[in-house]
């Protein structure tokens, strides 16, 4: 595919006339923080505050012309007014920055972090923290800056699927760097919370390493951070969902768990804290013979198709069950990094470019229901 260049963003752009000034957007210099990522485009439009309410046709002009270039798959556009005198200041970027340990209830946590997913299950043992690797390896492969938070505090598996070995270092003996393996930032539950500690959910203590792993970790920039969070649908995993900023969240569920309800169980937890389930990952979904390739649809597949439409979520993708899957994300190399062209691969990037353009439709909802106010 052709890459898309700035360049060509801004003189399709210099197309998009505000007619209340009879002039393009890009004359105008409202066109601001443009960024442009293996197809994926956003940028913000500046405009004065009182304005913002009429121009959204112009936001969503602007927003229809990028999408239309070759080579574009994504294009997000947000309004953005610029704040005057008083402006506050602008977010540490980091928690060692904070300064005086947890005090600041209102901080906006991770704010160098774009947008939050969830990955999560209805129960155990159906694949979520492997789909959540691939996922964020997926994401990584196109381009975008990703990390990963283990929050799965009954088998915080992510290091070991990473082919992450060690504990994290800290450099000034309050904040804690993140680990770092296939391109992908990586903190792990696991490091803070004795694993053996009898019925560790109970304690506040997971809450404060979950707290930890926001703040006190030293997360670069991210576009993306995928938290892997810990199966079932209780209330210890209800409070994660709200503790986390989430943007969205994927359940992942095999098809015989799809009738059994769980899915649907993982569903109402995130409706409930009104967090946007962005679809269902059906995983084991048929048996891919590793001698003859050949397909067998062991459980009733396509039941995630199916249900889902039911449910009013969308199918994100189905990744069978096959035994390479298994070893190489038990192995620390996942499929996605490890055999990027096979077609398990494929299908881990194909649910990555459903999250993501979800994601961005998602982010840009928020932009549009509270307008940001960038601080120049
Ligand atoms: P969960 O996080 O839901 O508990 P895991 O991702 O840890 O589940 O997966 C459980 C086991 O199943 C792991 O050994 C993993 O490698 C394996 N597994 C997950 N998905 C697949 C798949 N599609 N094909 C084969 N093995 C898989």
């Amino acid at each position: 595919m052709a890459q898309i260049s700035e360049q060509q963003v801004l003189e399709a752009l210099s197309g998009v006339v505000d007619e209340e000034k009879n002039q393009d957007i890009v004359s105008l210099g409202m066109v601001s923080g443009l960024q442009v990522k293996q197809g994926h485009v956003a940028f913000a439009l500046q405009v004065e505050p009182e304005r913002g309410p009429r121009l959204e046709p112009l936001r969503k002009k602007a927003e229809q012309t990028v999408h239309a270039l070759p080579g574009v798959l994504t294009a997000t556009v947000v309004l953005t007014a610029e704040r005057q005198a008083a402006a506050e200041p602008k977010p540490a970027p980091h928690a060692h920055d904070h300064g005086h340990g947890h005090g600041h209830q209102d901080e906006p946590l991770l704010p160098q972090v774009r947008a939050i997913v969830a990955v999560a299950s209805g129960k155990g043992g159906v694949g979520k923290s492997t789909t959540a690797v691939n996922l964020a390896l997926a994401l990584a492969v196109r381009g975008l800056k990703v990390g990963v938070l283990d929050a799965d505090i009954y088998g915080p598996s992510i290091p070991r699927m990473l082919g992450i070995k060690g504990q994290p270092t800290s450099s000034d003996g309050r904040s804690i760097n993140p680990m770092r393996n296939h391109g992908v930032e990586c903190m792990s539950i696991g490091f803070l919370v004795e694993e053996e500690m009898p019925i560790i959910w109970r304690g506040p203590m997971v809450m404060s390493a979950l707290e930890q792993m926001m703040k006190d970790v030293r997360w670069s920039p991210l576009d993306i951070m995928v938290v892997d969070m810990p199966p079932g649908t209780g209330d210890a995993q209800l409070t994660m969902a709200q503790r986390v900023p989430l943007i969205g969240a994927v359940i992942v569920s095999t098809p015989q768990d799809i009738a059994l309800a769980d899915a649907r169980k993982g569903l109402n937890m995130f409706r409930k804290v009104n967090v946007p389930v962005l679809g269902i990952v059906e995983n084991m979904s048929y048996f891919a013979c590793p001698h003859c390739g050949e397909r067998t649809d062991i459980f009733s597949h396509g039941g995630a198709r199916a249900e889902a439409e039911l449910l009013g979520v969308d199918c994100l993708g189905e990744v069978p069950l096959d035994i390479v899957i298994r070893e190489t994300s038990d192995g620390g190399n996942p499929i996605v990094v490890s055999d990027p062209a096979s077609p398990h691969a494929k299908a881990y990037l194909d649910i990555a470019d459903k999250v993501w353009v979800k994601v961005e439709a998602e982010l840009a909802e928020r932009e549009r229901a509270a307008p940001r106010i960038l601080v120049q």
